[in-house]
């Protein structure tokens, strides 16, 4: 049931110090920032909190940007923005075609991917392009800033290790070296959660990133090692079926999903082959 929107307290931010304020004196206030996820809470009647806290205005965390040779994202750059950006297209052309997978038009040009990121879901579809990508998380809170590796910011499903007093300014890439692939599998083209994601790099170390199999979006180092020593494609896929632990929910079966994951592998192998 839909939550009466007169329970809530909504504070716009004015500076990103302000907003770290709010939440150094006020820990349970929950940030939103394209609140496309946010707003689906309040909708179905559970919302996260009462007192939010509208990041929009802060514009310095839209930028784009390359520093010393490092893919700087800020948290609040849009789906929209991503797919725009040259940077993006030429440095991490599967971030790129994740964004296009987003939702429809108003979600991307609305929803951002720190939000993704924050969110925690497993089937976000941005978070397999920043794992296989080896991705930095970037938080700040009123003590200072830290970076966090992608591998190291999930704890379990839909848990990070982000503290109620920090936010997520921006995420970093490092350059990536190899071919670059992406691909979400779902009920339909546009407005689909994922049955299964994933993104891989193909490299002499491939790294191969995958959401919607586990509790968490995960890498899997063990098909990663067989690929790598150069095993057969069937041994691989028998080492990623071991790997990942997909569930029964209501999108789909963990037989699908296993099944699935097991041809995405496939499919990234051969298409990435003359690259
Ligand atoms: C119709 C529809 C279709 C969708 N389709 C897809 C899809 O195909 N793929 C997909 O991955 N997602 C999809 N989503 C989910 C959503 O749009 C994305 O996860 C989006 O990136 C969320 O960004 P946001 O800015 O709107 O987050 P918000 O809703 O504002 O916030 C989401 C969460 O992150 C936290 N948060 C936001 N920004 C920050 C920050 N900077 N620091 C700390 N915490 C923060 C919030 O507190 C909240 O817990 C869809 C949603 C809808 C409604």
């Amino acid at each position: 049931m839909r939550s009466p929107l007169s329970a809530y307290t909504l504070r716009r931010a004015r500076s990103l110090t302000d907003a770290l304020k709010v939440l150094r004196d006020a820990p349970e206030t929950v940030p939103i920032a394209g609140c496309t996820d946010v707003y689906v809470s309040l909708e179905f009647g559970s919302p996260p909190g009462t007192r939010y806290l509208d990041l929009w205005p802060l514009s310095p965390l839209r930028r784009i940007a390359l520093r010393d040779g490092v893919l700087s994202i800020g948290a609040l750059a849009t789906y929209t923005s991503i797919i725009r950006s040259r940077l993006v297209r030429s440095r991490l052309p599967m971030l790129v075609a994740a964004s296009r997978e987003v939702g429809g038009a108003q979600i991307q040009n609305r929803g951002t991917i720190g939000g993704n990121i924050a969110n925690a879901s497993p089937a976000g579809d941005t978070l397999p392009v920043l794992a296989a990508a080896d991705a930095v998380v970037v938080l700040r809170s009123l003590s200072g800033e830290r970076r966090v590796p992608f591998s190291a910011f999930y704890t379990g499903y839909r848990t990070s290790v982000r503290k109620a007093d920090e936010l997520v300014v921006a995420v970093e890439v490092p350059e990536v070296d190899g071919a670059q692939w992406f691909r979400k599998v779902g009920t339909r083209a546009a407005q689909a959660i994922s049955k299964v994601v994933m993104a891989g790099v193909r490299s002499s170390t491939p790294r191969i990133a995958f959401g919607s199999v586990a509790a968490t979006v995960v890498r899997a180092p063990r098909t990663e090692a067989a690929l790598a020593r150069g095993v057969s494609l069937d041994d691989a896929a028998v080492v990623l079926s071991s790997e990942i632990t997909p569930i029964d929910d209501l999108r789909s079966t963990a037989r699908y999903r296993r099944a699935v994951a097991v041809g995405l592998l496939r499919r990234f192998w051969a298409e990435t082959d003359s690259e």
